[in-house]
């Protein structure tokens, strides 16, 4: 059996649970250590049951909550090396310090993890498909744009998590700086929701079932919106599917394989 549940989502903090019978790991810790142990409570889950938390990337909504996670929990954590470099100052503790190499597959108890470079405007960002019981869940946040190489990387997921991040025109008229404006629609910012939805409506052709969208932002998106864009694009050119929209600081229902 496996276990996927959106803990946190959003600019503001993004961690997510992923789990088989026998190893639980959290992708990304970009809330408090108080947040984290708040949300894994709810699913009667320790953060000292955790096995493994991967890091994306250096983004603080990423990376929060891993100073106060080394001080008090003695957790494996897993970066890439530039990564590592990148988020020096959380003093992480040595003993805790794992290293991936991104496009290279490696192994976290019973899953295979694989994780593949997206365009980002950090050091060396990830999504990863992680890989256990013959089933593949793939979370890919933080994109600022699709590429041929992540449409396939993304097919045949079981579960899906893809950046919805921003509409189009609520950013363009929102109140965001030129420049900050610029930076999110740009090829290593965010990914909008058009763009996930043409993503996902092939997707939802090549054997993926379970979409959830995250990485939403709080200021140039809306959680209907971006649900009712996807959901069209795949009406139009896809097959429906199970479609649904991680919250911001709500745990999620669990997604059980
Ligand atoms: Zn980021
Ligand atoms: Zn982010």
């Amino acid at each position: 059996m496996i276990q996927f549940c959106n803990l946190y989502s959003g600019s503001s903090g993004n961690c997510t649970y992923v789990a088989t019978d026998k190893t639980k790991i959290l992708v990304d810790a970009g809330v408090s250590c108080n947040k984290i142990v708040k949300a894994l409570n709810e699913l009667d889950i320790e953060l000292d049951d955790i096995d493994a938390i991967i890091i994306t990337h250096e983004h603080s909504d990423h990376t929060k909550g891993l100073t106060t996670i080394s001080k008090k929990y003695h957790i494996p954590v897993y970066a890439n090396i530039k990564t590592w470099h990148m988020i020096d100052s959380l003093n992480v503790n040595d003993t805790c310090k794992f290293t991936f190499s991104s496009n290279q597959e490696f192994e976290i108890g019973d899953f295979k993890i694989y994780p593949f470079s997206i365009p980002h405007d950090a050091v060396d960002p990830c999504g990863f498909s992680m890989f256990a019981e013959d089933k593949k869940i793939t979370i890919a946040t933080d994109i600022g744009h699709i590429t041929e190489g992540i449409l396939h990387q993304m097919e045949n997921s079981d579960i899906l998590m893809l950046e919805s991040n921003y509409d189009d025109e609520t950013l363009k008229c929102g109140p965001y700086p030129y420049q900050l404006k610029k930076r999110i629609m740009s090829n290593d910012g965010h990914l909008s929701n058009e763009d996930a939805g043409k993503a996902l409506a092939y997707l939802s052709k090549n054997n993926v079932s379970n979409i959830v969208l995250g990485h939403l932002s709080k200021e140039n998106n809306f959680p209907e919106l971006a649900y009712q864009t996807v959901y069209n694009e795949i009406d139009a050119n896809g097959h429906i599917c199970n479609l649904s929209v991680a919250s911001r600081d709500f745990v999620d229902p669990m997604i059980t394989l």
